[in-house]
């Protein structure tokens, strides 16, 4: 249920459940009871479809009867009964031959009936319009039963001989004093019901069949009789358990029909009357199928809009999740634009402004970064630097110190180390002032810097006592450099009134050594050596290279110092 996760998904989901429950569950309930109404509608119209059928056959067999009583009236039959139940008296027309020629000529004009046979009161063949005459049993109650109308002696049944369902009536043949003298006994066609069934139905899918009593069928509103199947026994059952009360089954003409059954007394006959169910409910089918056509169309519709306002939805917000994505990665320079006036489209600009405030944030944070860089740079800058000369600080020269010792070790790389004093400093600030002693102290920490290359430190150690340490440096070569610097410091101009200020600095030589241990062992070699220059006359440098031997000045004076 991934999917599902998406805000899009919901909406669809939930845009197509809330189309789909109410259209579906109104749309059902009233197809519900639609069907209800037609189920009803139906069943009223099968039961009148079989109570019509059975007044129909009612009426259809009292005509043959009256037929046949018309016919056991006639003199021919009376006085031919007589004659031949007394062939003693020789009564005029005992001739049964032409009794039976007069049954042929009356059975010859009646359509519906197929046999005319005469029996006597003990119920033995007298005469008939047939050669072979179906056998009559007159029930036990006879006459009484049968005096004023016709009795209904075999009830109806599937006559192979005439290839149709037949019927047996019988009514009584009296004499002219009202004697019964036996029977006119007639077998009807049952097919000639079907006009009479056919009116039964309004329906054009509807049909009537009559069945005997092992669900054979006898007669039929529309078929052929020989042509229907005899109904399944199961369902006669299920229809004569509930008689009146239509059922949906497997009908004789129609694949599936509705029907309901009914048995009439007299005849003994099941009545089944049939709708086609497709008729029936073709109509109510045809609106269903439309409606859920017209639901699933609906649906497909729903969906589809929900689809389109979930991705106008999601597409700006995931939009906004890519831009916040964006910020949190670090990338501030992200802009959206608004498109819409909704509550998106708001969140967009809120965003923007959000992101500008962000970026303008980010601009001065990293503006005071930077303003703040700058003045730890100078604080730095100022922590290792001196004011007055603008060269290293003392404890920017312990570090330096400190760093190069510990390379010589590592490297054996050499350094020689300068510690230079000017000379009679005193004098010069009693004689000229301290505004031109530290004039004199900038002069000359300027050409120190001129004079060392870039990889070199220049350094104020306190008062007006400079230090130099020379990088990769040999001992000639730092000898070589301190008397250019000497030289330089002693030729230059000092003073600005035009008197000339002769300064000159005496400058001792260190080189370090693989036993030194700390910075201050070479330090301290360069001072004595700076003591030996100074007591050597000042003006000059002096080289200690190796503590072990005695020392030796590397570097005359060019002219001797103005007092020592
Ligand atoms: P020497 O030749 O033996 O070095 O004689 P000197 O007079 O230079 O003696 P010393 O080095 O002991 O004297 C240093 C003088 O430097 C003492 C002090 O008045 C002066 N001095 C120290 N710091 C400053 C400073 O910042 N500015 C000025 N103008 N003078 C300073
Ligand atoms: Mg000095």
């Amino acid at each position: 249920m991934a999917w599902l996760r998406s805000i899009k998904s919901k909406l669809v989901v939930f845009a197509m459940m809330a189309t789909l429950i109410p259209s579906l569950g109104l749309g059902l309930l009233s197809f519900r009871q639609n069907e209800a109404q037609i189920s009803d509608n139906v069943t009223r119209e099968l039961r009148a479809m079989t109570n019509y059928a059975s007044r129909e056959i009612k009426l259809w067999i009292d005509k043959r009867v009256h037929e046949v009583h018309v016919t056991s009236t006639s003199n021919v039959v009376i006085d031919g009964l007589s004659a031949i139940s007394r062939p003693e008296e020789s009564l005029p027309g005992g001739n049964p031959q032409a009794l039976a020629h007069y049954l042929r000529s009356v059975q010859g004009k009646l359509d519906t009936i197929l046999e005319l046979t005469v029996v006597d009161a003990t119920g033995k063949v007298v005469a008939s319009s047939t050669q072979a005459p179906a056998r009559v049993t007159l029930p036990k109650d006879w006459p009484q039963s049968s005096l004023t109308e016709g009795l209904v002696i075999a009830p109806p049944r599937w006559n192979t001989g005439y290839a149709t369902a037949t019927l047996s009536v019988a009514v009584p043949v009296l004499s002219y004093d009202n004697l019964l003298m036996g029977a006119l006994v007639a077998v009807l066609d049952l097919h000639g019901l079907q006009p009479r069934l056919k009116s039964a139905i309004k329906s054009p899918s509807g049909e009537v069949i009559l069945l005997d009593s092992d669900g054979r069928a006898l007669a039929s509103s529309q078929n052929d009789t020989d042509k229907l199947q005899q109904l399944d026994p199961s369902v006669l059952r299920h229809l004569l358990a509930q008689p009146g009360n239509s059922m949906a089954f497997q009908g004789l003409t129609h694949r599936n029909v509705i029907g309901l059954a009914e048995v009439s007394a007299e005849p003994r006959v099941t009545i089944v009357a049939e709708l086609d169910r497709a008729a029936v409910y073709g109509k109510w089918i045809e609106l269903r199928n439309m409606f859920l056509g017209l639901v699933g169309a609906l649906v497909l519709v729903v969906a589809a809009v929900a689809f389109q306002m979930g991705r106008s939805i999601v597409v700006p917000l995931q939009r906004l999740i890519r831009a916040a994505d964006r910020i949190a990665g670090g990338d501030l320079e992200v802009r959206l634009s608004a498109k819409r006036n909704d509550e998106l489209g708001r969140l967009t600009v809120v965003f923007d402004q959000m992101a500008d405030r962000l970026r303008q944030s980010h601009a001065e944070i990293m503006a005071a970064n930077e303003a703040m860089q700058q003045q730890n740079q100078v604080l730095e800058t100022l922590s290792i630097t001196d004011s007055l000369t603008g060269l290293y600080n003392r404890s920017k020269l312990d570090a330096i110190l400190a760093d190069e010792l510990a390379r010589f070790k590592r490297t054996q790389r050499q350094f020689a180390l300068l510690m230079l004093d000017i000379d009679h400093f005193k004098t010069l600030n009693d004689t000229h002032g301290h505004i031109t002693g530290d004039e004199i102290l900038r002069s000359v920490a300027r050409i120190l810097l001129q004079s060392v290359r870039s990889i070199d430190y220049a350094a104020r150690y306190g008062g007006d006592e400079l230090i130099i340490i020379l990088v990769d440096t040999s001992a000639d070569l730092a000898a070589k450099t301190a008397e250019r610097i000497r030289s330089q410091v002693e030729n230059a101009q000092y003073g600005n009134n035009g008197s000339t200020i002769a300064v000159t600095v005496s400058i001792g030589i260190a080189q370090c050594q693989p036993d030194d241990m700390t910075p201050t062992a070479v330090f301290a070699r360069a001072d004595q050596a700076l003591y030996q220059a100074k007591r050597a006359g000042r003006n000059r440098h002096i080289a200690i290279i190796n503590p072990g031997l005695s020392t030796a000045p590397t570097a005359c004076p060019s002219r001797l110092p103005p007092a020592y």
